[in-house]
């Protein structure tokens, strides 16, 4: 296999970015120059991991991000980079909760079932001021903003190059639209293996961001930054096909709305472990302002309240928008790339596994009539529900990997411990004259 001192000398690369993701989902890095890369390719480059989010301690021995060279990216903006995602080992083992190696014990997993995920993510951003407090366009304030041509239109130098560069790469990049919040905009590129699809939305992100930077503006994810109006979603489309990846085993015309057996058990696994999942596919406080959320000035939040699903109608957490996949609507734009993928093959799975049946869908707009279900599961109203329900959920923890699960929960409950121990006005404007 050509290495990356030989990618170096074909491209003209500099200098290789060896980046890790840590459960938070920060991309953490080391410019390493072309120069060095030999043996860095083969041994990794050293990290000190309790600096970053993995539950390591000072103590432990050095990490060591080994990069993955089949999956290097040439920087489109600066192409004497290449971002080079890497897999983190200690002591010559993969370090079992990093993020990209629960990925890909599940991805193997699913191989020897003989089978392969692919899936097709939307990830939804701002373009906001440098401050990241206002929408970057004084002019875009219409009530229902979504589509709007002329807001698109004055954004067009960033959407544009970001759009080139996934054209460059080879990523089938097919559309980009204003989305349904002031300064909101979504790009869409083709669905792909699970592991190239979470290495493409971490490099979006970077991409996003850098680009937004370049041209004095700030690019958020937030799950809702903004109060009031449309939360920016992550929503995943999901097929699995045979090993060769030619045939789409969720794909059959015989069945309902074109979902396989195989289909319908991967969809029951993901609705009977919904309320845990979240955990992951909903990772931050702020993340619960935009599920469970009134109404937006646009008329619709977008986002689900209850674990259900349907056909082609936007309103629930499940839908199904055409034969041989569906889509998870309930992801936001804090989720971590790899744990969005891992653990939607991780719930997939098991419902193939205990051929979990999803229950009925409900063609209704969920919004206006969902009190009609009466035994619709409520999705988690704030973060430590979420992370008391995947701590519950013995199944999913085994799944994704009990050091992984423990390693998360401990975390993100620190996070949340954080949270509430924060003095805030709210707290003073209504105890104050108690
Ligand atoms: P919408 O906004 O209607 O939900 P988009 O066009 O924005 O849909 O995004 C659809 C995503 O689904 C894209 O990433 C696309 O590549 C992906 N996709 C399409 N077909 C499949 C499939 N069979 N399996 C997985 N993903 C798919
Ligand atoms: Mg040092
Ligand atoms: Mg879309
Ligand atoms: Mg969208
Ligand atoms: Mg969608």
């Amino acid at each position: 296999m050509a290495g990356l001192a030989e990618f170096a000398r074909e491209k003209g690369v500099k200098y290789f970015m060896i980046s890790y993701t840590d459960l938070f989902g920060g991309q953490r890095a080391k410019l390493v120059p072309a120069q060095a890369i030999t043996d860095m390719e083969e041994d990794g480059a050293g990290f000190a991991g309790f600096a970053t989010w993995l539950d390591l301690t000072p103590a432990h021995p050095d990490m060591l991000a080994v990069p993955d060279a089949s999956a290097a990216i040439q920087l489109p903006w600066k192409p004497e980079v290449a971002w080079v995602p890497a897999n983190c080992v200690m002591e010559g083992e993969p370090v079992e909760q990093a993020p990209r190696n629960v990925l890909q014990k599940l991805v193997d997993e699913a191989a020897a079932e003989g089978l392969r995920v692919k899936t097709g993510i939307e990830a939804e951003f701002f373009l906001l001021t440098p401050e990241g407090d206002q929408i970057s366009d004084p002019y875009d304030t219409a009530a229902k903003p979504c589509y709007d041509q002329q807001a698109v239109m004055r954004r067009y130098d960033i959407i544009a190059e970001i759009s080139d560069y996934m054209l460059e790469l080879g990523w089938g990049a097919y559309q980009n639209d204003h989305e349904d919040a002031n300064g909101q905009f979504e790009m869409n590129w083709g669905f792909d293996d699970a592991m190239v699809t979470a290495d493409r939305h971490s490099f979006f992100k970077f991409m996003v961001k850098s680009v937004a930077e370049k041209h004095g503006m700030r690019a958020t994810f937030m799950p809702k930054p903004i109060e009031g109006l449309t939360g920016n979603g992550c929503h995943a489309h999901i097929s699995v096909w045979d090993l060769d990846g030619k045939v789409n085993a969720f794909a059959d015309k015989s069945k309902e709305l074109g979902l396989s057996d195989q289909g319908r058990t991967f969809l029951g696994g993901i609705m009977k472990h919904a309320e845990a999942l979240a955990a992951i596919t909903n990772p931050t406080v702020n993340s619960y302002k935009r599920i469970n959320a009134p109404r937006t000035t646009s008329g619709a939040t977008w986002a689900p309240n209850t674990v259900t699903w349907t056909g082609n109608n936007r309103t629930h957490m499940v839908r199904v928008p055409g034969p041989g996949r569906f889509e998870l609507r309930l992801p936001d734009g804090a989720v971590n790339p790899y744990l969005l993928q891992a653990v939607i093959i991780a719930a997939g799975l098991s419902g193939i596994k205990s051929k979990a049946d999803p229950g009925p869908r409900h063609d209704i707009d969920m919004y206006a009539e969902g009190f009609k279900i009466k035994d619709a599961p409520r999705l988690p109203l704030n973060l430590l529900d979420a992370l008391r329900n995947f701590d519950a959920d013995e199944g999913l923890k085994a799944a994704l990997g009990a050091e992984f699960s423990a390693s998360y929960i401990k975390m993100k409950m620190q996070e949340w411990t954080a949270f509430v121990s924060h003095f805030s006005q709210w707290e003073k404007d209504n105890t104050l004259d108690i």
